[in-house]
């Protein structure tokens, strides 16, 4: 059955970028699905594996500059508008802003480590937010121990619950794991059971923010091949009733991938997802710094249709296929270069990398 999931799924994504490419030769782009603003590099905690504390921002985007970015998404007939950071709750405009998106229309989702999730905001936050996404990291004391903060994880737990007793629409966690808390997968996973959210994304530390200078973080070749047999043992016993979504950064994983994931690897950057970074600049995703290698524009100075179609050009144009490994490599139609971030430490082919 899980096989069939995926096989089904794999053949929509061939279809899907079969249109997409007919579409782009003949110069119509559809417009993204999703967009993700990242929308500070704030946060009250301080975790070993942060990968948004990579660069400082003067000033962030304000209220009416968001309202009016919002106004022209909801017009360009885009789906989602979700937020991450730093911790987006920090924004005392946060409600406001998605109030203010969902009268448009749009649906929207988000991702926040739970601190300030409380009695009093979770019925307004349920109300402005589609999907909320809570980051766990481990059983209490190595999740604490992440975050230097003994209140994390009883925070973050008690958000959830709260969420779930105000009927948020979609509760998902998400964990990094890393050679810290890869002891805890089990836990985590009996964990993501009882408290019954939607869906658990497992990912791994990337080369940015604070893991640039501390790579003892990745996993070695023993750890993922332990991490991967694990998930696939977890969702064989838990027969889909829980769905994980298995670290996208990891990019394709040769006879894994079917094992761990329920969709193959795909990377919505360019296609379907683009995000608006603190100052208004335009990147790929959340995770990729915000430096020109990824910058397609500012919202502040032009549309986000116009630098829509406009950039984007190297995803959907496949420039890894000059790339000497991925060019010549038998599962390029699979892995389309594998995760753009992880390939600034040369980290992004994991079917090297670990020799699976
Ligand atoms: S060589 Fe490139 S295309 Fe092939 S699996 Fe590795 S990252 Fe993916
Ligand atoms: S660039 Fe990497 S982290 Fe960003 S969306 Fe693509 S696979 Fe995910």
């Amino acid at each position: 059955m899980l096989d069939f999931t995926y096989l089904c799924s794999k053949l929509r994504l061939k279809s899907f970028y079969k249109s997409f490419s007919l579409g782009y030769s003949l110069g119509q782009v559809p417009p993204p699905k999703f967009v993700v603003w990242d929308c500070t590099r704030r946060c009250n905690l301080d975790c070993k594996h942060c990968g948004a504390k990579k660069e400082s921002y003067e000033k962030e985007l304000s209220t009416s500059e968001v309202k009016e970015i919002i106004s022209e998404l909801a017009n360009y007939n885009v789906e989602y508008f979700t937020v991450t950071g730093g911790e987006p709750l920090v924004r005392k405009d946060l409600l406001e802003i998605f109030a203010f998106a969902k009268s448009q229309g749009l649906k929207t989702g988000l991702a926040t480590n739970g601190f300030f999730i409380d009695d009093k905001n979770c019925k307004d936050i349920v109300s402005v937010f589609d999907s909320v996404q809570i980051s766990i990291d481990g059983r209490e004391k190595t999740h604490n121990e992440i975050r230097d903060n003994p209140l994390a994880f009883q925070k973050a737990v008690g958000a959830i619950k709260l969420l779930k007793r105000n009927k948020c629409k979609q509760i998902s966690v998400s964990s990094v794991i890393s050679p810290i808390n890869l002891i805890d997968f089990e836990y985590l996973a009996d964990l993501m059971h009882e408290i019954e959210i939607d869906f658990w994304k497992v990912v791994s530390v990337m080369p940015i923010g604070k893991v640039k200078n501390c790579k003892s973080l990745y996993l070695s070749k023993e750890d993922f091949i332990k991490l991967l047999r694990l998930t696939e043992k977890y969702r064989e016993k838990n027969k889909g009733k829980l769905r994980i979504e298995f670290g996208e950064n990891l990019g394709y994983l040769g006879k894994y991938d079917k094992k761990v994931r329920e969709e193959p690897f795909f990377c919505p950057v360019g296609f379907l997802a683009c995000c608006i970074g603190v100052d208004g600049s335009v990147r790929g995703c959340p995770e990729q710094p915000d430096i020109s290698l990824f910058q397609e524009g500012n919202v502040l100075k032009t549309s986000l249709q116009e630098i829509w179609e406009r950039g984007f050009k190297k995803y959907r144009d496949l420039d890894f296929h000059e790339e000497a490994e991925c060019g010549e490599c038998k599962f390029r139609d699979d892995c389309r270069g594998g995760c753009r971030v992880m390939r600034l430490d040369k980290i992004n082919c994991s079917v090297s990398r670990y020799d699976i």
